[in-house]
């Protein structure tokens, strides 16, 4: 039997695991999927405090990690295929075994969205990608799209023209939703050419097993043009991971868990951190602090019941 068990490695999860296992609470991580979070899928971050000259994304996850076991975190690989918070201790099922616990702590991220076209899945890491920080080296002098209009696809349009020849933004709207920051570093940026009020309605092409092009639909006029390029990157947002809480715990309309009174969530004992319950800051940094606070409220709540 667990007191803590933490779902999810990334940022987020591991601040919890630091603290829990700081509180002496033994904690134990299982990893997930995407081990490492989104970090592990970055380069250089600029923006996380004590670093005046950045990290590389993966060191700061790799820091964290051995922060948490130095304190005697313990580590899991693999990922939860069932929950039952219906009663406590609370089960779960991580390949094919039981774990029980005491308290959860849910920071099981948030995921790359995709635009659901069949050519797209069948093209996956055959030119469409979610990450242009793991793919975009391989297309060095070649042309290539993003689609989106945030903040997502800002970065991943940027980090790509350091490769490609020239980087295509197709958007629905006529008008970024990105941070005026992000927008102005885009425009002055002579590489990267924008594609407005237009929709991927299919990627080229399934049956060479590449990216020769993005077929697209303009949403004012209805004309359908093919836009040429070697790699397509989607960039439209993500989808937080709590499928596996669907009618168990609270959730917002789009499936980002629902806290109240800090990390609580809608089960008592059951906390969440990171990402799976922000969509509105998602940084590094906030995930971090979140996963601290959901550490402390876990403690607490076992305090209260000895
Ligand atoms: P957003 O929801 O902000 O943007 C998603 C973009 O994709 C929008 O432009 C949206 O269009 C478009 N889109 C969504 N679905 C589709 C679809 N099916 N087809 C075509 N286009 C679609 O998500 P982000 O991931 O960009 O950002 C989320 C949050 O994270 C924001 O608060 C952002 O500021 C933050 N962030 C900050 C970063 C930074 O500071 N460096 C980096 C990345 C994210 P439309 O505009 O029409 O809705």
């Amino acid at each position: 039997m667990r007191d803590v068990v933490v779902m999810g490695s990334g940022c987020a999860g591991l601040t919890a695991a630091i603290y829990a296992a700081r509180a002496n609470l033994k904690p134990l991580v299982i990893q997930g999927i995407e081990a490492g979070g989104q970090l592990t899928l970055t380069t250089l971050v600029e923006n996380f405090p004590g670093f005046p000259e950045g990290v590389q994304g993966p060191e700061l996850i790799e820091r964290m990690r051995h922060q948490a076991a130095a304190f005697g975190a313990e580590f899991m690989e693999g990922h939860v295929s069932r929950v039952d918070l219906s009663r406590r201790p609370f089960t779960l099922e991580v390949e094919k075994q039981q774990i029980e616990t005491r308290t959860l702590i849910v920071a099981t991220g948030a995921s790359a969205k995709m635009l659901g076209l069949e050519s797209e899945r069948r093209l996956l890491g055959h030119g469409v990608s979610t990450c242009a920080t793991c793919d975009g080296y391989f297309y060095r002098g070649q042309d290539v799209a993003v689609v989106g209009g945030g903040d997502t696809a800002a970065e991943e349009a940027l980090f790509l023209t350091r490769y490609a020849n020239q980087v295509a933004v197709i958007h629905r709207r006529d008008q970024l939703r990105a941070s005026k920051i992000m927008q102005d570093r885009l425009l002055r940026n002579e590489k990267v050419k924008f594609i407005w009020n237009s929709v991927v309605v299919d990627i080229l092409d399934v049956a060479k097993g590449e990216v020769t092009g993005v077929k697209l639909r303009n949403v004012q006029t209805g004309e359908e043009t093919v836009h040429a390029c070697h790699g397509v990157f989607m960039g439209i947002g993500h989808q937080p991971n709590t499928e596996i809480f669907r009618g168990q715990l609270e959730m917002n309309e789009v499936g980002y868990l629902v806290t109240r009174e800090g990390s609580r969530t809608s089960v008592p004992g059951v906390f969440a951190a990171g990402d799976v319950q922000d969509h509105i800051y998602r940084q590094a940094i906030t995930a971090a602090g979140s996963g601290c606070m959901a550490a402390i409220d876990a403690e607490r709540f076992l305090e209260a019941e000895h």
